[in-house]
């Protein structure tokens, strides 16, 4: 805790800190410093065990966990809580899952932070895309292949139109797929509906660089099954891909999204 010349509580402090896709020895050393010098840390279903055991043992731990789609805790209580912490002088760590700007709601919490006059800062964090990426052996983006990574999530606020992935995976693009798990027969639908062959190879990493990791490597057509048949769940990266080396014209069912595996 922060304390003004006449020992009256001085408005605290925030840090946005990412915590890595699991494994600690993942977190980046200024997530580490943070951890270890927050008065209160708030984090979410995500966090590993293993993180939460690096937080300094004086410090106070909050849960404020949510479940995908569902709200366990509303962001506005989060956000609430997260203020009033601060502005009783307290330096808050808010612990997020892989990196914080990475469909982490970030910029919801440092707009309730700036309203409040509170110092926040983000502390980026290794995300789940890059970790799976390195668990596969496989790159983001591969020279003459893909030249583009696209970072989607395959879920969507209720009422907004579901993620149009097919668009997303013109000629030359890597597609990571956050929170997808629940749309793997949507996402075999809206791919062979767009003209993307079966055989289409498609990779799961599942809670990557844990110890329960899972990979997947499959095509579009059995992925609903095979992600069942492996033990896939929540939460979990899908991969797809889509060569490069045919022109938009020249896209046919046979071409297309035959990107080497
Ligand atoms: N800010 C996080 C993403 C939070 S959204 C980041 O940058 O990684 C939650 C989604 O992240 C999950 O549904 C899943 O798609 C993905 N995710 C988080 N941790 C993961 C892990 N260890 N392995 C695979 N996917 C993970």
């Amino acid at each position: 805790m922060n304390f003004g010349p006449e020992g009256g509580a001085e408005t605290g402090r925030i840090s946005l800190v990412g915590a890595g896709p699991g494994a600690a020895d993942l977190l980046t050393i200024r997530a580490l410093r943070a951890l270890q010098s927050a008065d209160v840390v708030l984090y979410d279903r995500l966090i590993s065990p293993e993180v939460l055991e690096l937080i300094d043992p004086r410090a106070e731990r909050l849960f404020v966990g949510k479940e995908v789609g569902a709200c366990a805790w509303p962001q506005q209580a989060i956000n609430q809580l997260m203020v009033a912490l601060a502005q009783s002088g307290k330096y808050v760590v808010r612990l997020k899952s892989g990196d914080p700007n990475v469909f982490g709601r970030a910029d919801e919490e440092r707009v309730a932070a700036d309203h409040a006059g509170i110092p926040i800062e983000v502390i980026p964090g290794i995300t789940a895309a890059s970790a799976a990426a390195a668990s596969l052996g496989q790159s983001l983006t591969s020279r003459g292949v893909s030249d583009r990574v696209i970072f989607a999530t395959g879920t969507c606020r209720e009422g907004d139109a579901p993620p149009d992935i097919a668009t997303l995976l013109q000629p030359g693009s890597s597609v990571a797929l956050y929170m997808a798990t629940k749309m793997a027969g949507a996402l075999r639908e809206q791919l062979l509906a767009a003209g993307f062959p079966a055989q289409m190879a498609v990779e799961v990493v599942a809670s990557a660089s844990t110890p329960s990791e899972r990979q997947l490597r499959t095509t579009v057509g059995c992925l609903p099954e095979a992600m069942k048949d492996a033990g896939i769940s929540h939460p979990a990266i899908i991969f797809l891909r889509a060569a490069k080396e045919v022109s938009g014209a020249e896209l046919t069912t046979e071409t297309r999204g035959l990107a080497p595996v």
